[in-house]
């Protein structure tokens, strides 16, 4: 079928005027007014596959924005819409507040350039707070929530993050099922397992974990019919997590706390070993020096179907030698040049441009 489409278009002819590329000398004008126009603007998605009302969407927005100015809003295509705002501030508070929802849909919002083609205008992902549920005591800190996703912020709230759950907001794929929790590694040799929950997640899907649909309307599931004896919902209402408490905070309080941390990390900090001043270590110099020897990607074992490139002969090699001006020994790479210099015993200023410092360390 497609293939048969394929080739049907494949006859298509243009004419002669509809093959010409218009407006060529026009490129450079886009006005000043457009892009502050463009500036104040965000296309939005809705992220269903049904189809919404405008107006019943726009007096939902208008109540919970609450924004200092009003804002317009058209529609483009189905349920992709452009909000023109009237102030930078409305439309930086709209930014920083997603993920919004109107009747229970996801809405998508994202700054545009103009170029682009309102079809081709492709949403990926969507700020989310997730809690990280159950996570050890010793693993409670930010570096180890780099991996998750991309992540935007963590929640410092509790200085001590002794809570129930890490509260982090990360972005958030919209194409992709769910996460439902991830494996932390303790050590070298284990993990464990840890729920990851999402503030104010409004409808997905309960079978296959999708933003865009629910159960009933859910494809993969129809594909899924009649395979096994019984249907199984991989994911439930227990994704959702309840709104952050507010609890009444004694502020003085977590500013002590929040201090004594400080001051945990500062004199952490200071046992750190080594710094890069440190005088017993070697410090290594730029790689462009080390690439000139022969070797090879410690990944390459991984891609067995990439040809290996032909091994290229040894064009330098290293040697120690003393630095100008100061006392300590330097690695430096000798050129092939250099080489035959110094086989006819005449190793010159010539090559002295060409050296690379591989590193500087007293030896
Ligand atoms: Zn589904």
């Amino acid at each position: 079928m497609e293939d048969d489409l394929v080739k049907d278009w494949e006859k298509l002819r243009l004419t002669e005027d509809e093959g010409v590329v218009l407006g060529g000398e026009y490129i450079e004008t886009v006005t000043e007014d457009t892009k502050a126009q463009l500036n104040l603007t965000l296309m939005g998605k809705l992220w269903t596959v049904k189809p919404y009302n405008l107006e019943a969407m726009k007096r939902t927005l208008m109540n919970v924005w609450r924004l200092k100015e009003k804002f317009a809003v058209r529609v483009v295509e189905t349920n992709l819409f452009a909000f023109q705002f009237f102030c930078e501030e409305d439309k930086a508070r709209v930014l920083e507040g997603r993920p919004w929802f109107f009747d229970e849909k996801l809405l998508l919002l994202q700054e545009v350039y103009g170029e682009e083609q309102p079809s081709e205008i492709c949403f990926k992902n969507t700020p989310m707070w997730v809690r990280l549920m159950d996570v050890p005591l010793n693993k409670r800190s930010i570096s180890v929530m780099y991996d998750i996703g991309e992540f935007i912020e963590l929640d410092e709230s509790d200085p001590l993050g002794w809570s129930e759950s890490m509260r982090i907001k990360v972005l958030v794929d919209i194409n992709k099922p769910l996460r439902r929790g991830l494996f932390l590694a303790t050590d070298q040799n284990s993990s464990r397992w840890i729920d990851v929950k999402y503030e104010r997640l409004a409808d997905f899907c309960f079978f296959c974990g999708r933003l865009d649909h629910t159960e009933k309307e859910c494809q993969h599931k129809e594909q899924a019919k009649g395979s096994e004896p019984m249907m199984v919902y991989q994911y439930g209402p227990w994704l959702r997590a309840s709104p952050k408490k507010k609890t009444r905070i004694d502020m003085a309080e977590r500013e002590f706390e929040r201090a004594w941390i400080e001051k945990l990390r500062q004199s952490a900090g200071s046992k750190k070993a080594p710094s890069y001043n440190d005088p017993n270590v070697i410090k290594l110099g730029p790689v462009g020096a080390a690439r000139k020897l022969v070797f090879s990607p410690t990944m390459a074992h991984h891609k067995p179907d990439i040809p290996k490139s032909p091994v290229r002969k040894r064009e330098a090699e290293l040697r120690v030698v003393k630095g100008e001006g100061s006392m300590n020994f330097v690695l430096r790479t000798m050129g092939k040049a250099e080489r035959e210099d110094r086989e006819f015993g005449a190793v010159g200023e010539a090559g002295q441009g060409k050296e690379d410092s591989m590193g500087e360390g007293k030896k």
